[in-house]
């Protein structure tokens, strides 16, 4: 076994080491460093990569890599882990999605060596981390004033991304390449299947949500092979292909009558409207059946805001309905929907 070379070092198998690679300069001429740790086990295996935070401002990712940091779940048997608390250094600093220059990183995939700001960064995530891996996986959350219940996204055209998917065992599982210039997509086509973890808010490290992505991953280094175990699986798992964005269709202040993850019907009421007086201006209505994806956690609307994120499995509802009536009553997942949900207001 060789040893992996990374950041200008190399680790040996069996050994564990904090490296940092320098990512850009302050104004003021300092380096800025990415912060990461390689673990690698003395056996041969693959290499998973898991990246926090490309969104500065995501950062239930942090935490999640925290986790597996300093719990004691992580017994790697075979292979390397490498965990990047925070790609966008800058975005971190300033609680933002996006980098100085205004750009998105995960918009700037694969990079360049001599581009733009974020095109550079990006390249270095790419060349260092992402091109030295066999599998990836970027942690993510909603954006502004939205929360996302816990759900992976993938192209399940790729082979690699099926079987991440399938080992890291969330219920809703959202078919798509992604957006030009993202992570992940860029990732899959440099030949390293990757898929993305969309769970909560920004700004915060949510308890039940870090939870929810400490067992994705390990579940998926136990079923690579990497560490031994049983993989925890929900309730139900389903494929989404279809997904629809409710919107405001006046301004006005939002009550929910549904939760992050809720199964609602077509026609069901998934939100009221009030005036800023209190009267009732309009319901909204879910145009199909589906399941709660992303939720706003800012109810003062104008017309077109986004109101509610509702995915449409390819399953039926009725069998989703039977699976978790037949599931405990104190599993992760029911945990994780109480805990969001008390981030909306349910009428
Ligand atoms: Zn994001």
């Amino acid at each position: 076994m060789n040893d992996f070379q990374i950041a200008g070092e190399s680790v040996a198998p069996g050994e564990t080491r904090d490296l940092k690679i320098k990512i850009s300069e302050t104004y003021t001429g300092d380096e800025i460093y990415l912060p990461l740790r390689v673990i690698r086990s003395s056996e041969d295996g693959p290499t998973l990569f898991v990246t926090a935070a490309v969104h500065g401002d995501e950062i239930n990712g942090t935490g999640i890599v925290h986790d597996l940091m300093f719990g004691d779940a992580l017994k790697l048997t075979s292979g390397t882990l490498i965990l990047v608390p925070v790609v966008n250094i800058f975005g971190f600093e300033n609680h933002e999605r996006y980098l100085p220059d205004r750009r998105d990183l995960n918009r700037s995939f694969p990079g360049s060596e001599d581009g733009s700001m974020a095109s550079r960064i990006a390249f270095i995530v790419m060349t260092e981390i992402i091109k030295k891996s066999d599998y990836g996986i970027d942690l993510h959350s909603a954006a502004f004033q939205r929360t996302n219940y816990p759900n992976v996204r993938g192209d399940f055209r790729d082979k690699g991304v099926r079987r991440l998917v399938r080992h890291f065992a969330t219920s809703l599982n959202v078919d798509g390449r992604g957006p030009d210039g993202a992570l992940r997509r860029e990732a899959c086509k440099a030949g390293v299947p990757t898929i993305i973890l969309e769970a909560g808010e920004p700004w915060k490290i949510e308890p039940t949500v870090m939870k929810v992505g400490v067992q994705g991953i390990l579940n998926v280094l136990i079923g690579l092979g990497m560490m031994e175990g049983a993989i925890q699986k929900p309730a139900y798992s389903a494929r989404i292909q279809k997904t629809i964005w409710m919107r405001a269709e006046v301004g006005g202040i939002l009550r929910f009558q549904v939760n992050p993850g809720d199964i609602v019907d077509k026609g069901e009421v998934v939100a009221t409207n009030y005036s800023i007086m209190g009267a009732v201006q309009n319901e909204l209505k879910a145009p199909e059946d589906g399941i709660v994806l992303s939720l706003a956690t800012m109810p003062a609307v104008k017309p077109g805001e986004p109101v509610c994120h509702l995915a449409m499995p390819t399953k039926s509802l009725a069998s989703i309905r039977r699976a978790l009536a037949k599931a405990p009553k104190r599993g992760l997942y029911r945990k994780v929907a109480k805990d969001l949900a008390s981030s909306v207001s349910p009428a």
